[in-house]
């Protein structure tokens, strides 16, 4: 017999199934024992009569919560005064005739019926794979799913190209410390893991995609937070041949389809432009929240765009990475590799009113929250190396950290601009999530471990040797 899925059951009434699942609940009444089973689809209450199937009866006995099973059955109408309203399957029961047992199960070390915000985070991803299990859990993941999915076919419509990049790389700026890997072929020298695929989208640009996305995972050393690991991923793209309002509006019009196809609800269907001055004399910040009382109750989401940042920051001298990016005390905002404003163009190539320079930098905030930002890019190599003097870098310096970029754009680079968007985090706003570790499969502890499995972990002495390194205490 083919398996029906839970959800289908109510269309099948009098007639007799198969289904597959776990044992949500199981309650025995002495004489009758009632199951929930639930599988992807949902969940159904089932009840053994031990007339009907005695057999069926011993094995229902034997049942713990969690333990897997299949049961074949006849799918029952309820009678008017037992039906559940609250459950889909509310309408029908399952009169079991036949239950096997395809998998037994230790007791859970974790409450999986609650919404687990209760539980500990360290044990919650050591037993990540059962958290998964809960409700709301089931239902960030796969809402993740089809909002990465609805951007991805709103993209694909526009004429982009999903196009992935290299994890082995060089050290890109973006403001963090590196994650670094040491080589074995040539001992000493390390790869970088990306902290965004931002020169390789660039460089796509150059190779004439003119329009690309990736979804990638993107890696910073940073210092953790409750809701924050070293790994994000982000809805990366680039786009040929456009100014800063094109950019926007390309964004805003995925991003609105996106949220609509999941029945998220939007504030503003056209989202506001604020600057970075009119937000900090507004809202003290460049991030604000927009939504009315009412709207923070219902989940509503309110996007706004700021614009207009300085482009240049003096370095702050608490910050490692700041310390490596700049040379001359003034370090970037956001991204070494934007354009300023065409206005301040002339600025920047002459190195003066540097703290008055602003940047073609444009941020996405969200209920209070960054949820991406871009620019239009520098794409003449004598612009790029500019934004370099500025941060006091001599012409062998420049060089060294982004010869490649200069050296590509000598070969006919087109004016481009991007964004990137922070895909956990319009996830959890989505769903009203506190953490974007509540919308990752297998997120990172606050102190840095991974879920499940242990790491970072000691290696072995050989594999120490063959990389050619040695650990001083
Ligand atoms: N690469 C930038 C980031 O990761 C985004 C961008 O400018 O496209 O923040």
């Amino acid at each position: 017999m083919q398996r029906t899925l839970i959800k289908d059951t109510v269309s099948k009434i009098g007639e007799e199934v198969l289904i597959q699942g776990w044992i949500d609940i199981r309650r025995d009444h002495g004489k009758l024992i009632f199951l929930d089973i639930r599988d992807r689809s949902g969940l159904i209450q089932a009840v053994v009569i031990p007339q009907v199937s005695p057999e069926a009866h011993k094995v229902a006995q034997e049942l713990r919560t969690e333990f897997v099973v299949e049961i074949n059955g006849k799918v029952n109408q309820r009678p008017e005064r037992n039906i559940n309203p609250d459950l889909p399957t509310g309408t029908v029961e399952l009169e079991i005739k036949e239950i096997r047992i395809l998998s037994r199960a230790e007791t859970s070390p974790i409450d999986l019926t609650s919404d687990g915000l209760e539980t500990e985070e360290e044990l919650r991803l050591k037993y990540r794979y059962l958290d998964l299990r809960r409700e709301r859990m089931q239902k960030n993941i796969r809402l993740r799913s089809d909002y990465m999915n609805a951007l991805r076919q709103s993209l694909l419509k526009k004429d982009f190209v999903e196009i992935e990049t290299p994890l082995l790389s060089k050290a890109t700026m973006e403001g963090a410390r590196d994650f670094l890997v040491p080589s074995r072929f040539q001992p000493g020298k390390f790869y970088a893991l990306p902290q965004s695929p931002q020169q390789y989208k660039q460089l796509l640009m150059v190779g004439g995609f003119e329009r690309y996305f990736q979804f990638p995972h993107c890696l910073r050393d940073e210092d953790l937070r409750a809701d924050r690991g070293f790994e994000h991923t982000q809805l990366d793209l680039e786009m040929s041949f456009v100014n800063r309002e094109e950019v926007m509006e390309t964004v805003e019009d995925i991003v609105k389809e996106a949220v609509n196809t999941v029945g998220g609800k939007l504030k503003d269907q056209k989202f506001p432009v604020v600057t970075y001055q009119e937000a900090m004399e507004k809202y003290g910040a460049d991030k604000f929240d927009l939504r009315t009382d009412e709207e923070k109750k219902n989940g509503t989401l309110a996007f706004a765009w700021v614009i207009n940042f300085p482009f240049f920051r003096p370095v702050d001298k608490k910050e490692a990475s700041d310390q490596y990016d700049s040379k001359s005390g003034w370090t970037f905002t956001h991204n070494p590799f934007s354009m300023p404003i065409p206005e301040h163009l002339d600025w920047l190539m002459e190195g003066k009113n540097i703290d008055q320079i602003t940047t073609t930098q444009y941020d996405l905030v969200c209920n209070g929250l960054e949820a991406g930002g871009g620019s239009i890019r520098a794409h003449k190599p004598e612009i790029l190396k500019a934004t370099y003097k500025v941060m006091g870098y001599s012409d062998e310096q420049i060089e060294q950290s982004v010869g490649h970029m200069l050296e590509a754009f000598s070969y006919g680079a087109p004016p481009h601009g991007g964004i990137a968007l922070g895909l956990d985090r319009h996830v959890a706003l989505l769903q009203n999530e506190q953490s974007i570790k509540e919308t990752m499969a297998f997120p990172m502890t606050s102190t840095g471990r991974t879920s499940v499995m242990d790491a970072p972990a000691e290696v072995s002495p050989e594999q120490l040797k063959e990389l050619g390194i040695k650990i001083v205490e």
